[in-house]
């Protein structure tokens, strides 16, 4: 007989669920040094930076550089080489801090370095990404365009040739560290399909402008991309991708670090929530001594816990065999709308406090819902899935 476990209450979520026994000692590692850079580097700024509706991305980019975040999982050029789980883990902690810093990771790593790294040439990969790793260089990703973003087959960008150079029009919205960026990945309609093209900002005729106004994502630099006659050399083009399926797999790298990404919000949030519980008194008691608050905190945990082990499984399967694209939509599907229901539940358990920014919920909730749509929205993921299942397309 297995004798039974005890555990002394008050329990943490991760160590109910003992996290640490899924995790070896290198992911541990890599966890605890993440954690330790949002809670320096991070947390004690993250709410200023937020009502500022600005961030310091290239002093953070810096220091996330240094401590080896860009690009993480990459091999080679100045990158760590981790595995996908060390990564993925990487990103719930950062994500505990905000959404807005885990874009940046997301974005410069999984977006833009990644499609340099897996579809550009050698001259490509040295020029850039080492620079790209250290936070040096900053880059960004234009696939979005003000009349197309969950159908990109229709962009209007185009490159056309003229000579051997490559001449690029169009505009693209929505783009994160778009107006900072030393280097973008443009996608670009041509004569023989989408292409991707490594666009250096300093280029003439390459403009860009800080989106205002957001209520969402406010640690985060978002950007419109105008592209006026942009001249380039015929090199600039990534020669390995070819069509649509370019930058749907960066996407997939990114994709897979909001399924562990979401996960870090949402427990940054329950953590919240139940020291919060423990000490505000209502009709003199604690309000986690009532019935209702411990049935949300029960509920929010084994939602939560799902979710981490659904991230952990699927960072498994991507270290041993890579995953398929509807695996990836199952996660972040999943992971996003949870974390977002936990972010909005523990928001309740903080009574007005909650509207704060004394307190990161609603911070989460507020971020969680680019999240919801960034990188397909939820309904893409769910016609992903549901394509998987049936064999029907039913996206158009
Ligand atoms: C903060 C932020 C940062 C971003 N960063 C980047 C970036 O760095 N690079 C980049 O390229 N893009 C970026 N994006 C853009 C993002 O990827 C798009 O917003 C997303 O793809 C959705 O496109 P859309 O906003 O145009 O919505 P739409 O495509 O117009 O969709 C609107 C609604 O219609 C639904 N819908 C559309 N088609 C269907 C269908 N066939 N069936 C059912 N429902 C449907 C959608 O699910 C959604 O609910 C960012 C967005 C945000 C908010």
């Amino acid at each position: 007989m297995t004798p039974t476990r005890r555990l002394q209450p008050p329990v943490p979520p991760d160590d109910l669920l003992e996290l640490d026994s899924l995790l070896d000692e290198e992911e541990r590692a890599i966890r605890d040094t993440v954690r330790q850079v949002v809670a320096e580097h991070v947390r004690p700024h993250v709410a200023g930076w937020y009502e500022a509706g600005d961030l310091p991305v290239r002093e953070l980019a810096r220091t996330l550089g240094s401590a080896g975040l860009l690009g993480m999982h990459l091999e080679g050029y100045g990158c760590a080489g981790t595995s996908a789980t060390a990564y993925g883990l990487a990103c719930l902690e950062l994500e505990a801090g905000d959404s807005g810093i885990r874009s940046l990771v997301s974005v410069q790593g999984s977006l833009a370095m990644y499609a340099i790294h897996a579809y550009g040439s050698e001259e490509h990969k040295t020029q850039w990404l080492p620079q790209m790793a250290t936070g040096e260089a900053i880059g960004c990703f234009g696939l979005t365009e003000p009349d197309f973003g969950s159908n990109p087959a229709g962009m209007r960008t185009r490159a056309r040739r003229d000579a051997a150079d490559w001449v690029l029009d169009g505009t693209k919205t929505w783009i994160t560290n778009g107006s900072l960026a030393d280097v973008a990945v443009v996608w670009a309609g041509t004569d023989e399909g989408v292409r991707g093209f490594v666009v250096p900002t300093d280029t003439p005729g390459f403009g860009a402008s800080t989106i205002h106004h957001k209520m969402s994502l406010r640690a985060s630099v978002t950007s419109e991309l105008v592209l006026q006659d942009v001249r380039l050399p015929a090199d600039a083009e990534l020669p390995g991708a070819k069509g649509l399926s370019g930058p749907l797999g960066c996407l997939d790298e990114a994709r897979f670090g909001i399924v562990f990404g979401a996960v870090g919000a949402a427990r940054d949030c329950l953590l919240t929530a139940i020291d919060y519980a423990g000490s505000r008194v209502q009709f003199d008691r604690p309000i986690a001594g009532f019935q209702l608050t411990q049935a949300k905190l029960a509920d929010m945990t084994v939602e939560y816990g799902k979710a981490l082990l659904l991230a952990l499984h699927l960072g498994r399967l991507k270290d041993q065999h890579g995953l398929a694209p509807a695996q990836v939509s199952l996660g972040k599907l999943n992971n996003v709308r949870e974390a977002l229901e936990i972010a909005r539940t523990t928001r309740t358990i903080l009574g007005a406090n909650g509207i704060t920014m004394d307190y990161p919920v609603m911070r989460h909730a507020n971020n969680l819902e680019s999240v919801l749509t960034y990188e397909g929205t939820s309904e893409m993921h769910a016609l992903t899935i549901g394509h998987a299942l049936t064999g029907q397309q039913a996206f158009r």
